[in-house]
């Protein structure tokens, strides 16, 4: 129990040690506690210490989890990649998704979102340096696909997310971080009118680079909750 807490002090101090070497105010950087794997009980400790905002990638999982906590106020942010098949029920229970790279996922979240629930954020997630990769949309066609979902109704875009090639290297870490700002940036020009305020980057291993390019959002699973074990 302990253990969380003293985790997750220690991760709010580091964010906020990036952000005063970044000259930024600490409270322009949300944590979401990334909690995949992770039993509800775990959970339940995280929102003890005063945690409010989790990201899940397996759908199933999440579900089993939201409603074991639903007496918790919780904001649930979806990261995992996305079967054009599932986008139901996470539109249906989620407030945000980090992990949209193509247009039919997004229509689908837009028009299978619930009446009376306000429009569901999400964040475009980029291919930006991880060639190996095949989520994410590439840089050359992240403008169109911006437009097009920009326009959907039960849809805001907030922002982008991406997951870098991991590097050992401080330095080397912010070059990627720098580009998905440059292109958020470039995506605020070209949409005045949509809500474009989030750069979902930065996990464990890369929070500080992450904030000194930008970061709103960190995601962060390792350093709060300890090694993730897949064997279960
Ligand atoms: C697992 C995961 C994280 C958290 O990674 P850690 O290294 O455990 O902090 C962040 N973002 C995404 C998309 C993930 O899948």
């Amino acid at each position: 129990m302990t253990q969380i807490t003293d985790r997750f002090d220690q991760v709010r101090a580091q964010i906020t040690a990036a952000a005063v070497h970044a000259k930024r105010s600490p409270s322009t950087i949300k944590l979401l506690a990334v909690s995949k794997t992770r039993h509800a009980d775990e959970l339940r400790q995280a929102w003890s210490a005063g945690q409010r905002d989790f990201g899940e990638n397996y759908l199933q999982e999440a579900l089993d989890k939201i409603e074991a906590l639903d007496d918790l106020d919780i904001c649930w942010h979806f990261i995992g990649p996305i079967q054009s098949n599932k986008t139901r029920p996470i539109t249906e229970n989620f407030s945000w998704v980090h992990s949209v790279d193509r247009l039919k996922v997004a229509q689908r979240l837009n028009d299978q979102r619930p009446k009376g629930m306000p429009p569901l954020n999400i964040c475009l997630q980029v291919n930006i340096s991880d060639e190996s990769s095949k989520s994410g949309v590439l840089p050359s066609e992240l403008s169109a696909l911006a437009r097009d979902v920009a326009s959907l109704e039960n849809i805001r875009l907030r922002g982008l997310m991406a997951i870098p090639a991991s590097n050992d290297d401080p330095q080397r870490q912010r070059e990627p971080f720098a580009q998905l700002n440059t292109l958020l940036q470039n995506l605020q020009q070209q949409l005045p009118s949509a809500p474009l305020d989030t750069l979902s980057m930065g996990m464990s291993a890369d929070m500080e680079a992450a904030i000194l390019e930008g970061a709103t959002m960190v995601r962060i699973g390792t350093a709060l909750f300890g090694p993730r074990d897949y064997s279960e």
